[in-house]
């Protein structure tokens, strides 16, 4: 079963999220900040990274540069979730090293329809689930 983290600063957002990804039958870590997240990274290997760009007041996508230093993070899909729809700041999210960007609130059978995009390949050879 593919592994999500789940990267968002607001309790209620990151539930809904969580929740969705768990009826969908995903296995689900979270992290509230960079650091826990960094901390889960070390620990967990996940398939990918849903990653709220303002988690408060430290910058989401700071971390999405910094996995894609990782040697063993650089393949993780990271799909950034923001309320700035524009095309611009969605260049700049993808310039950052994430692979795609959804909009707040977020539409599910979007995120559903990125998901099997970028698990795709996994399922292709599950012996890495
Ligand atoms: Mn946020």
């Amino acid at each position: 079963m593919p592994r999500i983290l789940v990267v968002e600063d607001n309790a209620i957002n990151r539930e809904l999220l969580c929740d969705w990804l768990e009826t969908q039958g995903y296995a689900v870590l979270s992290a509230e900040n960079l650091g826990s997240a960094r901390r889960l990274l070390q620990g967990q290997q996940p398939d990918a990274v849903l990653l709220d760009v303002q988690l408060g007041s430290e910058d989401g996508l700071s971390l999405a540069a910094w996995m894609r230093q990782q040697p063993g993070f650089s393949g993780i899909p990271v799909i950034a979730v923001t309320a700035h729809a524009m095309v611009t700041e969605q260049q700049r999210f993808l310039q950052s090293g994430c692979n795609a960007c959804i909009s707040k609130p977020i539409d599910f059978k979007v995120l559903e329809r990125e998901l099997d995009k970028w698990l795709a390949p996994l399922q292709k050879f599950p012996s890495r689930v």
